[in-house]
Parts: structure tokens; C-alpha cells; sequence
């Protein structure tokens, strides 16, 4: 039987949860990391229903996509849904794990469910993600040099876009003194020693820190090992918000509304004044993407479709690009399909299955 740990150190090689954003709470909400799988459920969101339904099915874990609790809980009194949800959680040992914006920011993620479901070609991230790009620096004797590259390329370091194994290697000169304590590799006791060592430069991702040092120390031959980790800048173009793709024929804005009011069932589009003109690029974002209308713009994409629009963002639009917002449920509910996918495909010692309750707290008349 997998446990709760396994799934989480699964999902870390499809939606790393640190790819998730600072204001998110993904990851076990509640119960043990250690607790055996029986059956999972598959929601967009926690609610005491969906707690019932895990109860009535023998599920001991709920798989959500929104976290049940996002902004911390002072108290456990049951005075709001929230509380009423982990309580009856925790009384019957159902754990509750959120998959949020580590899910949305990925390629293969929440929002290329929606590029499928509208035929779009082309689709790359709208806003590409800073800050989870890190540059490792270490030195190496000259002939151990091959090897320990080669190991911390295995553990995930040296990968740009289409390429890897990527480093940058010059050839300098370490130096070093060993104490009677020491039990160097080369050079001799109290003898400051001259070594021919390559400089090896390389990135990774940050959540394969742990795992890519621990490579190079292994690979290392020296007893203490130099090197430096810095943080980059650099932003990752195959992660981040939104995304942006084509169609392969444009369309007529009507006729392109009434595709997406079909084919994510929605109950009405709000959208900004028609222009009559053709559509053919195409911006958009799971949930709420309102904060992405400007990249949209400055893609020069002709519609952004989205959820959770306010009165005032839809002037923002200034008549240069259309905004569908098709609801903040809608638009993520393929999300469910697509986690129920990846357990499908890398678990076969417990059952899962999506939920059968509709969950979407907005109803249109
Ligand atoms: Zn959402």
C-alpha cells in the first residue's frame, strides 16, 4: 500500500510544490505523512460534503485542488465551514492534500487542460516564474572532474529547455592545507598543496537541491568539498501563470464564445463589448487570472479568458483586447480529470476516483 509520503514525493516529479506561490497553502493540510492510501477522492474543493462522500466510499484521503485552509485557523470551533470540514476530517482519519499553484504553474498543468479543450497550438506559459533557478559552482580535480559531472546531471542539475548536461568548466588552480587531522586525497599534512582542479557552473531547479548535492559530495574524491550555490533571477519559461496559445483558424468572437460556453458548460460568459473582429491568439489562466490581463495585452493576444473578473478589471480591457470570464469553476474543472490521471498512471495499490459532487458554489438562473 502506498502512503501519503510516497504520493507527495511522486507528485514532487510532476508538480513540484515548490513551484507553488507564496500566498498558497499546498501540500498535507491534514493527517500523517506516514498514513497508508485506501482510496482517494478528487475534488476542486473541501467541503463537509465531500468529507461524507470519502466516509460513505471507505477513502482515507481527499485530494483537493484549492487548500481548505489558506490563511491560518485560530480556532477549532466548528463556527464556519471551514472548521466544520477539518473537524469531521480529523474525527474520521480522512487526510486532505491541496495540489493548487504548484498544479497551475506547470506546462503540463491546469492551464493546458484548457489550451486541449480549445484546440490551441503553440501554447507556452503567459508569465514565466523567477526565483526557482539556482547555479552551482564547484571544483574538482581535473581527472574526477567527467565523473562528478555526470552524477549531478543524473540528480537533476544541467537542464535548459531542450537541452542537458549543460555546464561551463575552466581550468584554475586550488590550493589547500591539511591539519594532522585531516586525511587528504592528495597533498601531505602542514604542506600547502597546489592542485590542478576544473571550475564546473551549472544550474538546477531548487527543489533538487538536496538530492544534487548529495551527488556531488558522494562523487566527490576530496574529504571537504568546495562549493558555492547562488540564486538566480532567471526566470523558467516552462514555469509559471497562464498561458498563451493559437488557433489554427481563426474565428469570429461570437462564434468562439459560444465554443467555450460548450465545451466548459458554462452557465454565462461575462465578457467585454464585442469589436467584431477575428480571434486567433488566445491568452488564458485557471481560476482566477484577472492578474494576468496586462501580460495578455502585452502578448497582443485577442482574447483572455479567465475567471473571477470584478466590474472595474473589465475596463481595464480599454478595448484592445476581449475578456471572457467563464467562472472560477469552469475553467479549472478539467483539473480533476488530469490528477486522477497521474494517480491512474503511477498508483495501483489504492483506487481513486473524482468526486460526484459539483462543488462550484455559484449557480446562474
Ligand atoms: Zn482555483
Amino acid at each position: 500500500m502506498a502512503t501519503i509520503s510516497e504520493l507527495i514525493q511522486k507528485l514532487e516529479t510532476f508538480a513540484p510544490f515548490s513551484y507553488q506561490e507564496s500566498y498558497d497553502n499546498s501540500g498535507l493540510i491534514v493527517g500523517n505523512y506516514g498514513q497508508k492510501i485506501t482510496s482517494a477522492i478528487i475534488t476542486l474543493d473541501t467541503t463537509e460534503e465531500i468529507v461524507d462522500e470519502a466516509i460513505e466510499n471507505g477513502a482515507n484521503l481527499i485530494i483537493s485542488h484549492h487548500p481548505i485552509i489558506f490563511r491560518g485557523l485560530k480556532t477549532l470551533t466548528g463556527k464556519n465551514y471551514v472548521e466544520r470540514t477539518i473537524i469531521k476530517a480529523i474525527k474520521n482519519n480522512i487526510a486532505i492534500l491541496a495540489v493548487h499553484t504548484n498544479l497551475d504553474n506547470i506546462l503540463e498543468g491546469v492551464n493546458s487542460e484548457i489550451c486541449k479543450k480549445l484546440n490551441l497550438k503553440n501554447c507556452k506559459i503567459l508569465l514565466p516564474k523567477g526565483e526557482i533557478l539556482k547555479k552551482l559552482v564547484t571544483f574538482v580535480p581535473e581527472k574526477s572532474a567527467e565523473q562528478v559531472k555526470n552524477e549531478i546531471f543524473k540528480a537533476g542539475a544541467g537542464n535548459i529547455g531542450n537541452y542537458d548536461s549543460c555546464s561551463f568548466n575552466t581550468v584554475g588552480n586550488g590550493t589547500f592545507r591539511a591539519n594532522e587531522k585531516a586525511n587528504p586525497y592528495v597533498g601531505e599534512i602542514n604542506k600547502i598543496h597546489t592542485e590542478q582542479e576544473v571550475r564546473i557552473e551549472t544550474i538546477f531547479p531548487a527543489h533538487k537541491e538536496r538530492q544534487i548535492i548529495n551527488s556531488l559530495l558522494k562523487s566527490h574524491p576530496y574529504e571537504e568539498v568546495a562549493y558555492d550555490i547562488y540564486k538566480l533571477e532567471n526566470k523558467l519559461t516552462t514555469v509559471g501563470s497562464g498561458m498563451i496559445g493559437e488557433l489554427e483558424n481563426s474565428m469570429k468572437e461570437l462564434d468562439f464564445l459560444k465554443v467555450i460556453k460548450k465545451e466548459f458548460e458554462v452557465g454565462a460568459i461575462k465578457h467585454t463589448k464585442l469589436f467584431g473582429k477575428k480571434i486567433k491568439k488566445v491568452a488564458l489562466c485557471g481560476g482566477a487570472g484577472s492578474f494576468l490581463l496586462k501580460n495578455a495585452m502585452r502578448e497582443k493576444a485577442d482574447i483572455f479568458i479567465s475567471g473571477d473578473f470584478s466590474y472595474h478589471q473589465f475596463f481595464d480591457a480599454e478595448n484592445k483586447i476581449t475578456i471572457a470570464d467563464i467562472g472560477h469553476y469552469e475553467s479549472e474543472q478539467y483539473t480533476k480529470q488530469l490528477l486522477l490521471n497521474f494517480i491512474k498512471k503511477n498508483f495501483t495499490t489504492f483506487d481513486s476516483q473524482i468526486s460526484k459532487i459539483n462543488t462550484n458554489p455559484i449557480q446562474y438562473f
